[in-house]
């Protein structure tokens, strides 16, 4: 027997994933499901290493199959140093096919450890440490109580680097509003211009209806973008990120409007750039029926299904029907695809 989480990066899919705290220390973020209602709590390294016996035991000669490794929950490196050293290790004793082995750590976290803590992390085989920005802007970090601020980041991100640990910055496109956009968009490049990542993943602000944000919404406080105004933002983002050698990814999170656009900012910068432009290139109507086809399934299309004269004919009676369901029934029904794609919290309890 042994205990799993329920959240882990796209990436890790086939990894063997080994928890070693219980959800989310902060959990106030208000755009985040995945732990509320449900309490943080640390578990001790002896347990640790009897769950990591019994997988060992549990996959016998196949455990030579795994090759990667994920420290779950939100923010593993909130342990102590030593601990997780300790944990790495036995997780490579009894896997020692593992590649690669990562983690979730909030910026804050990653902040108050030093450059050689990293180094030793790195030696006991830490290969990688996913964090999420969201956003580099001071003021929607506090609005949506993200509780981590742009030095966090800069300085936190940039030790993980220096002690040549891998690391991927998520950030949400669409989570300030229509009133803090651009600023979301420049800031959140600036710090990452700095940072330097080797991966920046794209996770697009999705509201789930239990959210507080969703109150903000109602009150006119967060005024919700569509998906036109979101590959907008995401337009001004790229551009103002410099040719660094980060892989930009939109490629791997099923709410992102165009999983097409990827690629290292060094060499594909431009190449995106006219992606995100042939998107906004498209007539009102072609970009909504691009919209309804990317959210009404799980496939990704190329933006030049939308030029399609029979799509167009068979779509857009579907976007009228939609419309005269009232107020903003199109834009509604996309908020409500997006919001079945996201993880859904554990418990009834928002807290
Ligand atoms: S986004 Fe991350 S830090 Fe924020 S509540 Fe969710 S799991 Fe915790």
């Amino acid at each position: 027997m042994f205990e799993q989480g329920v959240i882990r990066p796209p990436s890790e899919a086939h990894s063997l994933l080994v928890r070693v705290t219980r959800n989310c220390p902060w959990n106030q973020c208000l755009f985040c499901p995945a732990f509320k209602g449900v309490k943080f709590s640390r578990r001790s390294v002896e347990e640790v290493k009897q769950d990591i016996d019994s997988m060992a035991e549990e996959y016998g000669e196949h455990a030579a199959m795994i090759k990667s490794a994920f420290l779950q929950d939100a923010d593993s490196l909130i342990l102590k140093t030593d601990q997780v050293v300790e944990i790495l290790r036995h997780i490579k004793a009894k896997f020692p096919a593992l590649e690669r082995i990562t983690t979730y750590a909030r910026a804050t976290t990653l902040r108050r450890k030093s450059v050689e803590e990293f180094v030793r992390l790195k030696e006991a085989g830490l290969d990688r440490i996913h964090t999420g920005l969201e956003s580099g802007s001071e003021k929607v970090l506090r609005m949506i109580k993200k509780g981590i601020t742009p030095e966090d980041i800069i300085e936190g991100g940039s030790k993980v680097m220096e002690a040549g640990i891998s690391l991927s910055e998520y950030v949400m496109p669409g989570v300030g509003g229509r009133t803090l956009s651009e600023e979301h968009a420049r800031e959140t490049a600036r710090l990452l211009n700095v940072v330097k990542p080797d991966f920046i993943r794209v996770r697009t602000f999705a509201l789930h209806p239990q959210s507080p944000m969703m109150k903000m919404v109602e009150e006119g406080s967060l005024k919700p973008m569509t998906d036109e105004e979101i590959v907008r933002e995401i337009r001004l983002f790229v551009s103002c990120l410099e040719p660094i050698h980060s892989y930009f990814s939109c490629g791997d999170y099923g709410p992102n409007l165009l999983m097409q656009v990827n690629g290292r900012l060094d060499q594909r910068k431009d190449a995106m750039l006219a992606e995100l432009d042939k998107f906004l290139s498209l007539t009102p109507e072609q970009k909504k029926v691009y919209s309804y086809l990317r959210r009404s399934s799980s496939m990704n299309y190329p933006v030049d299904v939308a030029l399609d004269p029979g799509v167009m004919k068979k779509i857009l009676p579907e976007i009228e029907r939609l419309e005269k369901k009232g107020v903003d029934g199109f834009n509604r029904y996309i908020a409500d695809c997006m919001a079945c794609m996201i993880p859904q919290p554990q418990t009834d309890n928002w807290e």
